[in-house]
């Protein structure tokens, strides 16, 4: 059904956050799955963790902001953070859904008709003319980069490692500053409600990645949606959701017992 909502003018909002971090957002776009796409600027090279629904063109968008080599990094492979990657010319994904993005896999991506993710009423103006959400699919792109835990992007004056932490989906990824313990989380953590009932999603899995945070020395988390926030908030969330998933007949271990089914 074509819609006739207004189309946007601008469809992308940006805020510097300092000087080598901007936040960039789809203003126009649903707030509980509108994803932070954030552009951090290095001496060497640009990094670009997540690229938005792919509606609009981000690499336009953000041209004046880049002078250097960039490479565009998928946080995990939902279509709210992998649909604008098939626009750069450096893209990068952890190899668990390295395949998803090189064929555009809707349902991995959680973009196809029975997800019932991408709904008309989610979006306040249209990114162009025509738009519906019926057509609405994620565009495959081949990784140019298949990055695994442990590897480090070296940007010059600063550095990320790549942690693996899956859980929300089997190829969600970290990325960590060990020097400014700042921490880009993409769907692992945010101060939010956290989606751990996908059908890619493992709920003991998704303990274990938090165990694992819990032992980390955080300063700043700069999450795929909601707000930035610091270390106090950081171990709340981590111990509240423990606090909950770990208890005897809770929904990890019903879970556990319905994947073993399933297999
Ligand atoms: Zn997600
Ligand atoms: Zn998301």
């Amino acid at each position: 059904m074509v819609q006739d909502k207004p189309i946007a003018q601008q469809w992308f909002s940006t805020q510097k956050v300092n000087h080598g971090l901007y936040l960039i957002t789809e203003p126009h776009y649903y707030w509980w799955n509108r994803a932070n796409l954030w552009l951090i600027k290095g001496r060497d090279r640009d990094l670009l963790i997540d690229t938005g629904l792919g509606v609009s063109s981000l690499r336009h968008h953000i041209a004046s902001l880049i002078d250097k080599p960039l490479l565009a990094i998928a946080s995990h492979i939902h279509f709210d953070h992998a649909g604008g990657m098939h626009e750069f010319d450096h893209r990068a994904i952890h190899e668990a859904e390295a395949e998803a993005l090189r064929t555009g896999d809707d349902y991995e991506a959680l973009c196809s008709p029975e997800h019932e993710f991408v709904l008309e009423e989610h979006f306040d103006l249209l990114p162009y003319s025509g738009f519906t959400v019926e057509q609405y699919t994620l565009r495959g792109a081949e990784p140019t980069e298949i990055l695994q835990e442990g590897d480090v992007l070296d940007l010059g004056d600063r550095a990320f490692e790549v942690l693996h932490l899956p859980g929300h989906s089997p190829g969600c990824i970290g990325l960590y500053d060990s020097q400014s313990q700042d921490l880009f989380s993409g769907d692992v953590i945010y101060d939010g409600d956290l989606l751990d009932e996908l059908h890619c999603s493992h709920i003991p899995t998704y303990i274990e990645s938090y165990e694992r945070l819990k032992k980390m020395s955080i300063e700043t988390v700069y999450p795929g949606h909601y707000q930035t926030f610091g270390k106090e908030r950081y171990h709340q969330i981590l111990t509240e959701y423990l606090e909950v998933k770990r208890k005897p007949g809770c929904p990890s271990a019903l879970h556990d017992d319905f994947s073993t089914i399933r297999e």
